[in-house]
């Protein structure tokens, strides 16, 4: 019978049949070499094997299968579908992120396929032969060679009270088990009383018994508030706990428990090279157990890794960043989702464009196995569900120990100027309390969020900002253009000669960035010794660490940064944080941004007093009273989503309705414009008033090429599923125009 498999490659195609030849072994889920198109040859995936035969002429073969097993289970396989399915790209486009480099090369020959295919290090481990299990047979055994040959008797003995397999390291005998030398060891093989296997190395194991923290009582009590959710059959948690509670350590006990029945963990972090203290902390406890996956690895380790997870056994435990979601973990029982309201979750460029946490979501309730997801500042979308009993929910809302949360301090920009209080982009109260930190010996960060380059306008005299009459967000300056956009629906407008508000004085597009920060608190303070930390300071990886590092071992005094100093940092010595701009954060041009702001601050403000002395935090603001500050000063986490859920249902924004985000790209603007107008006509035709735009992106020109977008708002439930197919069929007719057919257009669900 003929056979012929489609295969999946790692491209924005559908599978491709290809024949099996005759006598060529080769599983679903297994990596094959294929030829595709005229001169290429890729890795492709084995996703179904049938006796179809394809209606098109000239089937090509597949050329060999890679690797001895298959690389994807049917678990895994369910993910991929899922992943295409939901965030509408191709489980090619799924393949591109959820293998590592090495294991999906495209060449130009055949050949290369042979050099590039890892091969693992392998080991030689020996047991006892399992005749020799039955203790009969094994006394005997056991007398014949105690008379004839002592030292192989020795070393059967040792062999069998060691009980599971022994390791042989290279051509010598494990010297922590077996006195007995090689020689022995291979004449114990020949009799038959021992068997050897080659197997891929691995890492050394410890036992199972960690040591673990203690849990205070209120740790305790979270603890079994989440047993108690999970044994009540929901599949997800949420732990809300504020900074510096001991989240970790409870993620510890949940995750000792599994490692301990021989269960796979996934811990998965925002991004690895913030969160190096998290894995410094989880080896303290587990060892070699922890597993790091991120994109800082090698090519060749992120190989080697997943093809040793592929053969693994249970009892692993990864710590990785969003991508490990789609490591071989065949006896997943628990992911936990550290920060789970980090944006850095949702891969946006290119597809697929997947939000790992709602991933880990998905894969608790198809696999059985539970998903804890951490936050001091849940993503509004997460505490809806918890809330409203979807998922369990514990809470920590004290500070471990005797650590205290840090004393948050409003500082009114305005009114210092107006005093004449202000230096630079500094009120008073900020330098004061930085000249006594100094004093003190200890040390302060400075936070100044400049993301992107699209500043707001502002007035100078009384703060006012434009804002979308349509959408509550504020409006973006385009300078191009010189009109104030909005990036939600398109509406645009001229920049007001005067504020409209106090009618005294123009408005002014703002914005000031670290750079500008470092260098006038490096004038006001000759003496500090001050640092920077932005994407722009960090050149490579060891800068970086250098950076922390100089930090940690308190060699500078001030550290001023962007976002990148708000994450899991653990400084012992910092008493002092000062948010320099948080119209900046609350301002920002986004449904989300109060939200963001919030949980920005909160993580911000989380970084001061870690030890018992207890922190201060100064924000700066021109906005005093604006909700967000309040509740940042409060702590009131709840206040903050109770106002943004309640805006958020008005607006018809997410948690309430799912967005699909369409952008349009072309070089040319006119062709473009008809397109996206068309497209629009055609969308409105099936989902009405549900699609919004055209409208420009944040950056409008990109390369050369002109970007167009259109926002898809739809009622969340199972409807968003029809609503996916039915724009899927629009797009398809829309590609196959031939006036439209240059026209790229990507799809976002659920965009950040
Ligand atoms: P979170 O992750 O919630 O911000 P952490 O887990 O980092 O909080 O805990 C804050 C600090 O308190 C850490 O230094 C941690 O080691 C310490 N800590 C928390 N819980 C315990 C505990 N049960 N035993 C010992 N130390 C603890
Ligand atoms: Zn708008
Ligand atoms: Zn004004």
């Amino acid at each position: 019978m003929e056979r012929f498999a489609d295969i999946v490659l790692p491209l924005a195609q559908p599978a491709y049949t290809f024949a099996v030849p005759e006598g060529m072994e080769v599983a679903e889920g297994q990596a094959v070499v294929v030829q595709f198109g005229l001169r290429k040859y890729y890795t492709g995936i084995v996703w179904r094997l049938h006796g179809e035969r394809p209606s098109f002429k000239n089937i090509k073969s597949v050329l060999r299968p890679l690797y001895d097993r298959p690389l994807l289970d049917t678990g895994q396989r369910a993910l991929w579908e899922w992943v295409a399915s939901y965030y509408m790209c191709t489980v090619g486009e799924v393949m591109r992120v959820a293998l590592p480099a090495l294991m999906k090369p495209s060449a130009d020959s055949e050949q290369e396929f042979l050099r590039e295919e890892y091969r693992p290090r392998t080991e030689r481990y020996i047991a006892l032969a399992p005749a020799l299990r039955e203790e009969e047979h094994f006394h005997e055994v056991c007398d014949k060679l105690e008379r004839r040959a002592p030292k192989q008797y020795e070393a059967l003995l040792e062999i069998a009270t060691a009980g599971d397999e022994t390791r042989i390291s290279t051509g010598e005998v494990a010297r922590r088990l077996l006195r007995a030398d090689y020689a022995v060891l291979q004449a114990l093989e020949r009799k038959g009383y021992l068997v050897a296997t080659e197997r891929e190395r691995t890492v050394e194991r410890g036992g199972s018994a960690f040591r673990l923290p203690e849990l205070s009582p209120a740790q305790r009590q979270a603890l079994d508030a989440l047993d108690a959710a999970f044994a009540g059959g929901k599949s997800t948690a949420l732990l809300h706990g504020i900074t510096g509670s001991g989240k970790t350590e409870i993620y510890i006990h949940l995750i000792a428990r599994v490692l301990a029945r021989g269960g796979d963990v996934l811990l998965l972090v925002p991004e690895i090279a913030l969160t190096a203290q998290l894995i410094a902390r989880m080896e303290r406890i587990f060892g070699s157990r922890v597993t790091p996956y991120h994109s800082k690895l090698t090519a060749q380790r992120r190989t080697e890794t997943y093809l040793r997870l592929n053969r693994a056994q249970g009892g692993e435990f990864v710590v990785g960043v969003r991508s490990s979601i789609f490591l071989p973990l065949r006896r997943l029982q628990l992911i936990v989702v550290d920060e789970e309201h980090d944006a850095s979750y949702k891969q946006s460029d290119p597809a697929p464009r997947y939000n790992a946490r709602d991933c880990a979501v998905v894969m608790a309730r198809l696999s059985g196995g539970h998903t804890l997801l951490g936050s001091a500042t849940p993503s509004l979308e997460t505490w809806l569900n918890a809330r409203g009993g979807k998922y369990g929910l514990a809470t920590l809302s004290q500070r471990y120990g005797a650590a205290r949360p840090p004393e948050i301090l409003i500082s009114d920009t305005l009114r210092a100027a107006r005093r004449g209080e202000r230096k630079a982009h500094f009120n008073k109260l900020l330098l004061d309390r930085l000249g006594e930190t100094l004093d003190r010996g200890e040390q302060a960060m400075l936070f100044q969020n400049r993301r992107g380059f699209s500043p707001y306008v502002e007035c100078s005299q009384c703060g006012w900002t434009a804002r979308c009459p349509n959408c509550n967000v504020t409006l973006t300056y385009h300078k191009s253009s010189g009109r104030l956009v909005c990036h939600y629906c398109g509406h645009n407008e001229e920049v007001p000669a005067k504020c409209p508000s106090c009618r005294v004085t123009d408005v002014v597009p703002m914005g000031f960035g670290t750079e500008k920060i470092e260098e006038e608190i490096a004038r006001i303070f000759p003496e500090a010794r001050v640092a920077r930390l932005d994407r722009d300071s960090i050149t490579s990886e060891r800068a970086f660490s250098a950076i922390v590092a100089d930090f940690e071992a308190r060699k500078t005094d001030i550290l001023v940064g962007t976002q990148m100093i708000t994450k899991g940092f653990d400084f012992g010595g910092v008493s002092l944080v000062g948010i320099l701009n948080a119209d900046n954060l609350v301002n920002s041009p986004d449904f989300r941004a109060a939200e963001r702001a919030f949980q920005l601050m909160m993580q911000v403000a989380g970084r001061a007093g870690r030890r018992a002395e207890g922190g201060v935090v100064v924000i700066q603001t021109a906005e005093p009273g604006h909700p967000v500050i309040r509740q940042v000063a409060a702590g009131d986490y709840e206040a903050m989503a109770r106002t943004q859920l309640a805006e958020r249902q008005a607006f018809f924004y997410p948690p309430y309705a799912r967005l699909i985000s369409l952008t349009l790209r072309h070089r040319d603007a006119a062709i473009l414009r008809q397109g996206v107008g068309d497209l629009a006509v055609r969308l409105r035709s099936r989902f009405g008033r549900r699609v919004l735009g055209p409208m420009a992106p944040p950056v409008d020109r990109i390369r050369g090429e002109y970007l167009v977008g259109l926002l898809l708002k739809i009622e969340s439930g199972a409807s968003a599923a029809r609503a996916r197919e039915l724009l899927a069929a629009e797009l398809k007719t829309f590609s196959a125009r031939a006036e439209y057919r240059n026209i790229v257009v990507s799809v976002n669900v659920d965009p950040q």
